[in-house]
Parts: structure tokens; sequence; C-alpha cells
């Protein structure tokens, strides 16, 4: 039945009937705050590029905590700045390592939040690559045991969920066998399923002084024009065992969210990344936009798109606005 019967803006008329047919409804059930930790005491530093986010220290980043639990937001997940980078990203899988400290004391404050840890070295390793080096590549089956042991590291500390994003071939299988080893079979595995190698994470890498030292990270993350080839990786992380799987990042890869939705049977997170949120927030600063609206407008299109969980800087100003 077309024009004139049908109408559609007589379901628009104003804001009441609009929110009746609304398909898509942003809840703060929805986020995972992303925080940055580093040692020492007191310390709240913000990062340039990332209005409103800090490099907190760990008496900090409870405090931080408390407020987003406050908020209703149920999980958090940590980016770990380590004291001393070397070869091998010792400090990552070390007892009294950054995220170890963070979370022993994220769990004692706050039980009921879920905290998430990265895996991965790059954050830990004086070259900035994820992975074990060697003839200047990343080594992927070495790097497989680097991983294993930080998950159970993370895992002894307190983590709720670990989450590698390192994009190594059989790192959840890895994590998975390492964990239900060491006693861990009740925590669940978040993967960076299909991670693109995106010019989009440069704030993250000025936040977390990630960048790597020579090279690039394109022989182990994906090629922004493949999709086929993303669910395929999404494929395999299911098979080897992976709870939740992500796509980093959401706003330029909703396609790639859309079809992991209608192709597989599992929750799926997708990761607002650093770009997308300082470009939001310089336009707005600029007056160029509404940020405002511009935020939510995102946040419910990566929604809309499949995704059940969004990790993004954006998680407290939102969830204040979804109050
Ligand atoms: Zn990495």
């Amino acid at each position: 039945m077309a024009f004139p019967i049908t109408r559609m803006r007589r379901l628009r008329k104003n804001e009441n009937l609009r929110r009746m047919i609304r398909e898509t409804k942003l809840s703060v059930d929805d986020f995972i705050f992303p925080l940055f930790v580093q040692h020492g005491r007191g310390l709240r530093e913000e990062i340039l590029s990332m209005p409103g986010n800090y490099r907190l220290s760990v008496d900090e980043l409870v405090k931080e905590c408390k407020e987003v639990a406050g908020l209703g937001i149920p999980g958090v997940i940590l980016f770990g700045i380590p004291k001393v980078k070397d070869d091998k990203g010792s400090e990552g899988i070390a007892e009294d390592g950054i995220i170890q400290q963070a979370l022993r004391a994220l769990k004692k404050s706050l039980p009921d939040l879920i905290v998430i840890t990265d895996v991965c070295f790059c954050e830990y390793t004086d070259h900035g690559h994820c992975g074990n080096i060697i003839n200047q590549e990343v080594d992927n089956d070495t790097t497989l045991d680097w991983l294993a042991k930080m998950s159970v590291s993370h895992a002894r500390a307190g983590a709720d969920m670990v989450a590698p994003s390192d994009m190594m071939d059989g790192r959840v299988g890895a994590i998975r066998t390492a964990l239900d080893q060491n006693g861990f079979s009740h925590i669940p595995i978040l993967a960076y399923a299909a991670k693109f190698a995106s010019a989009f994470y440069g704030p993250f890498r000025d936040a977390a002084d990630s960048a790597p030292a020579f090279g690039d990270r394109r022989s182990y993350q994906m090629d922004p024009a493949n999709g086929d080839e993303a669910i395929r990786e999404v494929g395999l992380d299911i098979e080897e065992g992976a709870d939740i799987v992500m796509v980093k990042p959401a706003l330029p890869y909703l396609d790639i969210i859309r079809r992991v939705k209608e192709k597989f049977n599992i929750p799926i997170a997708a990761y607002n990344v650093s770009g997308e949120f300082a470009m939001i927030k310089a336009a707005g600063k600029m007056g160029w936009i509404d940020e405002e609206r511009v935020m939510m407008e995102s946040l419910t299109s990566i929604k809309r798109a499949g995704a059940d969980l969004i990790l993004t800087y954006f998680a407290r100003d939102a969830a204040k606005l979804l109050g």
C-alpha cells in the first residue's frame, strides 16, 4: 500500500509517539569503560587527545571506578602503563605489575564491578609490538605462551574476564587451555576477533605510549578492506572458545558488526576507539557539531548495527544522559 494510503510521517508526530516505536534503545547496561592505570599515588594526568580520560594511579583508579559503578556502568577494561618497558614486556606478567596491583585493589573495594583486562604486550615492550620479536617480526607461536601467562596472571590477581587484543593466530585456544589448567575455567574470554590495522587508534597510542618503534602492526592486524576475512577470524575465535567476540574499531566497521550478528549467535562487543572519540570531542569543542547529540547518535548506530556491548570513552557522559 503506497502513498497516499501509507504515510510514514504519521508515527513521527511527537516525541511520545516516536518513543513508542523506537527500535534501538541505548542503555547503560551496554557500556564498558576503558581506563588507563599507572604506577604512583595521587596521579590523575589528563590525556591531551582524549579529554576527560586520565592516566590514573591505582588509588585514583579506585575512586574513578566508584563513580563509574555509581552511574550503573557494569564493567571496565584496564590498560596498564608499566614502570619499565623491555624487549620481553616483563611487567605484563609480573606479580606486582601495574594491572595486577590494580586488580587486587579494585576487587577489594568494588567486588561486583566487572573488571576486564586487555591482554597484549604492546604497552609493555620497549619496541611497542604486541609480542616476541624474532628477526624483526612478531613471532606467533612463542607469543602464544606469553599471552597465556599474562591471562593466568590477570586471573590470579582477580580479573573477571580477559580480552586478548594481539591478533596472533591460535591465541584464544592457548589462553583457554592455560586458564583451564590453572583453575580458571570460569573466567570468560572476550576476543578482539576482528581487529583492524586502523589509523583511528592514534590517541590511544599517545595515552599508552605504545606506538611501534619500527614497522607497523599490519602483519598481524587486519586489512581495513577485508570483510569476508573478518568473518573467518570471528569464526576461528569462537571455535577456539571465545565467549564474546569484538569488532574494533566500531564506526568505520558497522557493516562487519552487522555481518557478525547475522552469522553467529554469540554476544558481540564493539570498540568505539580513541580516534572516533577524539574527532567528536574536537569538533564539539570547535562548535562545529552538537557533541552530545553526535555522541548518542554514534553509540546508537553501533548498537543498531548489532553490538551487544560497547567499549567507549563516552560511557560516563552517555550514562549521565541516560540517567
Ligand atoms: Zn597490542
